[in-house]
């Protein structure tokens, strides 16, 4: 999950990095009450989860209250790559000196992360890492040693960064373990005139898998608006589902699996209705809570379950089945197809279940094939 800029800022505020007074709102008539309690000269900032809002007109310094209430009106009118503006920050200015980029970044295919820094930071940062990538240093950084003093030492002397920002290179990698972030990002860093380190622009990314141990994140998840309200709900539940726009419900166990899942019931002339994962454990409550998931989308008009029995074996799902059914009713065909380890127990464990809507199909084309019918009938 992608943060705000101002619910990084809030992060960053918290672990000790310096950061410009600044608050939001979604009324224009509450930015000039803001503006002034900030002093009167403001930068408006618009709030959305993409990049380069300065270039698409989203920051504006606003020079009073009343020029801050008409900015915030403006922004708060954009669209900027796709996203509609839902509010805005207003931060006191800062006179800036030099800007600076910091970010620290999983590095998947080292199993480790990287510190990436330029003395070039701002705006133009991309165009930096393009024609110049000398001006961007990217020094590794093992996630059981972390970032040290002297590793801060070694980031700010490797980008030319002033010694004084070590402070915070320290406090943002604190940001990243202790916030369970995947990417830490502040652009600008900035060097006031007067010789201030402060943090004008941050981007976090936080690892979803960790939402288990992250409780606050819950309260943010919400205030963001954009999940559709069936994914929201199996996000609740810890369940692997993305809704699309078909009819046939698909679950299956593997994303590659359900992905070709999708595809087969496509070339059978449906529409898939979502893509579910139930991923390696098949238990009674990830089926009950998938199939609940799945029928409450009105658009579904046949389900179907795609396994390949492994570690899990098709008894055990098939077993699955059966138990999910005791809570959830069943308000539309499932058709099931069991191959793999254990298939022939699995199919024996439905068969004796005799559920009028359930139906056993022996091969992915022809258990598709019977689903998309179902789907498409009448
Ligand atoms: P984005 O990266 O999405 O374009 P930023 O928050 O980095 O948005 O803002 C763009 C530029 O606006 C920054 O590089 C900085 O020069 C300027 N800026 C942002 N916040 C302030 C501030 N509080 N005071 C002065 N200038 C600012
Ligand atoms: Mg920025």
């Amino acid at each position: 999950m992608d943060l705000y800029e101002h619910q990084a800022r809030e992060l960053f505020k918290e672990h000790g990095i310096p950061v410009p007074r600044a608050e939001v709102t979604d009324s224009p008539k509450e930015a000039r009450e803001i503006a002034r309690r900030l002093g009167g000269r403001v930068v408006v900032k618009a709030q959305v989860k993409t990049g380069g809002r300065g270039k698409a007109g989203g920051v504006k310094l606003a020079a009073d209250p009343a020029a801050a209430e008409l900015t915030a009106r403006q922004i708060l009118g954009m669209d900027i790559k796709g996203h509609p503006v839902g509010s805005v920050m207003l931060a006191q200015p800062v006179d800036i000196g030099t800007e600076f980029y910091v970010s620290y970044v999983l590095d998947r295919a080292a199993g480790r992360f990287l510190a990436i820094a330029s003395a070039e930071g701002g705006m133009d940062i991309e165009k930096v890492a393009a024609e110049r990538p000398e001006a961007v240093a990217r020094i590794p950084v093992d996630p059981a040693v972390g970032v040290t003093s002297a590793k801060a030492a070694e980031i700010a002397a490797a980008a030319g960064l002033p010694a004084q920002t070590a402070d915070v290179l320290i406090r943002l990698w604190q940001v990243l373990v202790r916030e369970d972030a995947l990417l830490v990002e502040v652009n600008p860093l900035v060097r006031t005139r007067q010789g201030r380190i402060l943090a004008l622009d941050g981007k976090v990314t936080l690892d979803d898998n960790a939402a288990f141990r992250q409780a606050r994140w819950a309260a943010e998840a919400d205030t963001d608006g954009t999940a559709d309200p069936l994914e929201a709900a199996a996000a609740a539940r810890g369940l692997h589902y993305v809704r699309l726009d078909g009819e046939v419900g698909v679950i299956g166990n593997g994303a590659g699996l359900v992905m070709s899942t999708l595809d087969v019931v496509a070339g059978c002339g449906a529409r898939p209705a979502d893509f579910l994962d139930i991923g390696g454990g098949a238990s009674a409550q990830v089926m009950a809570d998938g199939l609940a998931v799945i029928l409450s989308d009105p658009a579904v008009r046949s389900v179907l379950v795609n396994v390949f029995g492994g570690i899990t074996a098709c008894d055990a799902v098939a077993e699955g089945i059966v138990r999910a059914l005791d809570t959830v009713r069943l308000t539309r065909p499932l058709v099931v197809r069991l191959d793999g380890n254990n298939a022939d127990r699995g199919r024996a464990i439905l068969d004796e279940l005799r559920h009028p809507l359930v139906q056993q199909v022996t091969t992915m084309d022809g258990a598709a094939r019977r689903a998309a019918e179902l789907a498409t009938a009448g």
